[in-house]
């Protein structure tokens, strides 16, 4: 760890790495990151670097857990044994059950959770870089996975800390302003201004916590028109894909005609495979019907008219379907029955 700074602030008002006192980090973030979750958020703020994901609503099991009015939120921070200088101890430690307890009463109150009743929406967070100000970094990227999520809230919650160093407030910590300042205290906003959260550690006046509080508001409103702009951007890309659409249709069903119609190579493979020889295995020849069947449909005329080669393809494109299906079937039943005689003749032979 580095050593305590003998100036916080130097004499022209500016900060360590340079900012104004009432001035946050540079914030970026980017939603949609996790194919797997239901919502993601990747954000980095300063050197802070934290991934959330969102799975749910979905059925909450045990179901004696379930709330029967509303869906249960669950949140998770966490801290990668990488994202500090000294490894962290994986698991779960008593700061970050507590981190993650608050953080979830933090933006709680706007997710319509009555919606869902009986079910359970599941926020993580992962710390991958830590450099201070984490949950409040967390509860942003776990706000905005939300939002990605399509989960319904009735606004957006930002969260900013404020803390003192020099015997002045400054607005969103850096490392060595929280692990030497005189008061460190997270907050987390609504849009509307309400206070989820705010947790205090060190001493400052009623008249500093005040203006501590308008500090955080201001962090917290340039915060969420970030997270309002990213949002923005998503859903405008995702209207011009809706736009696209058609095309996108054009080319799959382009695809599945020129997957059902015959090409030179599936013919030769069926000449070469009429050469093959009758040992072959059952399943292997019921294969190739399926093959022939898919060949010789749409007729070897296919130079004369093209036109009339695409209806026939269409119109035994659903006959080769259950043809192929009934094969498919067959095979299984053929290989339960085997395995059945198999199962009696290992029992006789017993
Ligand atoms: P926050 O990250 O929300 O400000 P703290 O004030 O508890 O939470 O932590 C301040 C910073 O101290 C963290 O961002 C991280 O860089 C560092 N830190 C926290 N816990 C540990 C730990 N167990 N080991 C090493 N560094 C830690």
């Amino acid at each position: 760890m580095s050593d305590k700074p003998e100036k916080f602030i130097d004499e022209n008002g500016l900060r360590l790495d340079g900012r104004r006192v009432d001035e946050i980090r540079p914030m970026k973030m980017e939603i949609g990151v996790l194919s797997r979750a239901d919502g993601s958020c990747y954000l980095e703020w300063g050197k802070n670097k934290v991934l959330a994901a969102v799975y749910g609503p979905r059925e909450l099991h045990p179901r004696r857990l379930q709330k029967a009015d509303s869906a249960l939120i669950r949140y998770r921070y966490n801290m990668a044994a990488f994202s500090v200088e000294d490894r962290i101890r994986p698991g779960p430690s008593r700061r970050s059950i507590e981190i993650s307890k608050v953080s979830r009463e933090a933006f709680e109150p706007v997710v319509l959770t009555h919606l869902y009743p009986g079910a359970v929406i599941d926020v993580f967070a992962e710390v991958l870089q830590a450099d201070a100000g984490t949950r409040t970094a967390a509860i942003n990227a776990a706000c905005m996975a939300l939002a990605d999520a399509g989960i319904p809230m009735k606004g957006l919650v930002s969260a900013c800390a404020v803390g003192k160093v020099d015997g002045q407030l400054v607005l969103d910590l850096n490392k060595p302003e929280d692990n030497y300042g005189d008061a460190d205290i997270p907050m987390a906003m609504t849009s509307d201004g309400e206070i989820t959260l705010v947790q205090m550690d060190g001493d400052v006046t009623p008249e500093e916590f005040k203006q501590a509080i308008e500090m955080c508001k201001e962090g917290c409103r340039q915060i969420m028109e970030l997270q309002k702009e990213t949002l923005k951007n998503k859903f405008t890309k995702l209207e011009d894909v809706e736009i696209s659409d058609d095309e996108e249709e054009v080319d799959v069903s382009a695809l599945v005609e020129s997957t059902l119609e015959p090409s030179g190579d599936d013919v030769e493979g069926e000449e070469e495979s009429e050469d093959k020889s009758d040992d072959d295995a059952d399943q292997e020849e019921e294969v190739e019907d399926a093959g022939e069947d898919s060949v010789d449909e749409p007729g070897p005329e296919s130079e004369d008219d093209e036109d009339e080669d695409l209806d026939s393809v269409e119109s035994h494109s659903d006959f080769e379907a259950v043809e192929m299906v009934e094969d498919f079937e067959e095979s299984f039943t053929d290989v339960d029955e085997e395995d059945a005689t198999e199962d009696e003749d290992d029992e006789e032979k017993a």
